[in-house]
């Protein structure tokens, strides 16, 4: 099994061949400045259970720590170190204020009630209270957390700080709330929106027509949904469809909004009534135009890069592919608009739901949107123009813009 932080320090070394950068700044970014493991007990059925939660405060060079929490079984520190680190580096290459955390809960939220959650989430609040706050760390939602999350995060934070009402200094510690709570409009929709719009960029500077292209997308979530729902409005085609229950293909394409109407009814994509359903392996072997993973990190392996065929890989998750099957789709051809930048779009409006909270102000829809779509399109330009420079991939590229804007910062202090 590919240890999950060894595909960040590999990305991060084969940058620094490309472009070089201070040996201090690598060794420090090297490892997370924090790394807090929180065990607490809560008492369900009269029964106490003892659950675990981690913070991974990466770096915070640039304004406070920022990411996401996620609540799965699977949280190891491992994963949340990496994601922490990435989160740095997405941070950095949107030009925006925060340094990289993240955090998670190891839980399997099925088995517990909507009331169980909610303790279990007042009492990993009331353990995280020291390490976060609106200068210090800022979380938000990831797998299988959502605005929800952070509105009783939120709520809990403000009991205990001792708060008779909501103050805009309480709303700024979480973000991804609900809109009732402070939260902000275009946030729920922003990282699948950042990802289709990063597609639209990458196909207007190959001449690349998207209507009718087939595209397949594996984890049909807050991101890969929203991110389905853009794409449709190119023309684009949903020819098969993942999230952990099942696979289904369907050559005709997929209606986007039924698929989400029957998530929403029944929870998972086993069941829906089109398609036929088929193996991870066969899902990744489909012909297809673009691939999208939004679901986890580790997906793509060098067993399933082999199959691969496709025009452009997008990575909405974080971390989906490993280092082998990157170099496996490099001899292809196969380019990949890499995680830092194609999921970048989540952080981007939480840092406009922080800015609205901490200066006590409403943004309009239309505002925000139209700052979003601006902000992602020159980002993609920004990370284009570096690969064009240094002859690299975007993946490459992303590094090289966010290594050598910490490394200004850091000897500027030293
Ligand atoms: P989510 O919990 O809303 O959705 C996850 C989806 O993946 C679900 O459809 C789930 O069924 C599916 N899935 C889980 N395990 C799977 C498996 N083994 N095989 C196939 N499908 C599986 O989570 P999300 O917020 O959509 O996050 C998805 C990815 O995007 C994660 O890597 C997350 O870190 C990344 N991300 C999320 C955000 C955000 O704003 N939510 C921002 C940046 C990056």
């Amino acid at each position: 099994m590919t240890n999950i932080i060894s595909i960040v320090h590999k990305q991060l070394k084969r940058a620094s061949t490309k472009a070089s950068f201070n040996d201090n700044l690598l060794n420090i970014l090297s490892k997370p400045m924090n790394e807090i493991k929180v065990n607490f007990p809560v008492k369900i059925n009269n029964e106490v259970k003892i659950f675990s939660g981690y913070r991974i405060q990466h770096n915070n060079f640039l304004g406070p720590f920022k990411g996401g929490l996620r609540f799965s079984n699977h949280v190891s520190s491992n994963e949340v170190s990496a994601l922490a680190q990435w989160m740095t580096y997405k941070c950095t290459l949107l030009d925006i204020p925060f340094g990289g955390a993240k955090g998670g809960l190891k839980i399997e939220t099925e088995d517990y009630t909507k009331e169980e959650l909610e303790m279990i989430t007042r009492k990993f609040t009331q353990s995280l209270f020291p390490y976060i706050g609106s200068n210090k760390d800022i979380p938000a939602p990831d797998v299988n957390t959502n605005s929800q999350t952070m509105d009783w995060m939120t709520d809990e934070y403000n009991i205990i700080s001792g708060n008779h009402h909501l103050t805009c200094n309480m709303k700024s510690i979480f973000t991804g709330k609900s809109m009732n709570n402070g939260g902000s409009h275009v946030r729920e929709e922003s990282t699948g929106r950042g990802v289709a719009l990063m597609i639209k960029e990458w196909a207007k500077k190959n001449n690349y027509n998207l209507q009718g292209k087939k595209y397949i997308v594996q984890g049909f979530g807050k991101v890969g949904y929203r991110a389905c729902e853009v794409l449709s409005t190119y023309g684009m085609n949903l020819v098969a469809v993942a999230d952990h229950t099942c696979y289904l293909y369907l050559k005709e394409g997929f209606n986007v909004f039924n698929l989400r109407d029957h998530i929403n009814e029944n929870k998972v994509l086993k069941g829906y009534e089109h398609g036929e359903e088929i193996s991870k392996e066969e899902f990744f072997k489909i012909n297809c135009n673009v691939i999208i993973p939004s679901a986890l990190e580790l997906q793509i392996d060098e067993n399933i890069a082999k199959d691969i065929n496709c025009d452009l890989i997008v990575e909405a998750a974080n971390g989906p592919i490993d280092n082998e099957a990157e170099l496996i789709l490099e001899d292809k051809n196969i380019p990949i608009i890499p995680d830092i930048l194609a999921n970048s779009g989540g952080v981007l409006v939480s840092y406009y739901e922080w800015l609205q909270n901490k200066r006590d102000e409403y943004w309009e829809e239309s505002y925000i949107r139209d700052r979003f779509d601006k902000k992602m399109e020159d980002t993609f330009e920004k990370i284009y123009k570096i690969s064009i420079k240094y002859d690299c991939t975007l993946r490459d590229a992303s590094y090289i813009y966010s290594l050598g804007r910490l490394e200004s910062n850091y000897l500027s202090r030293n």
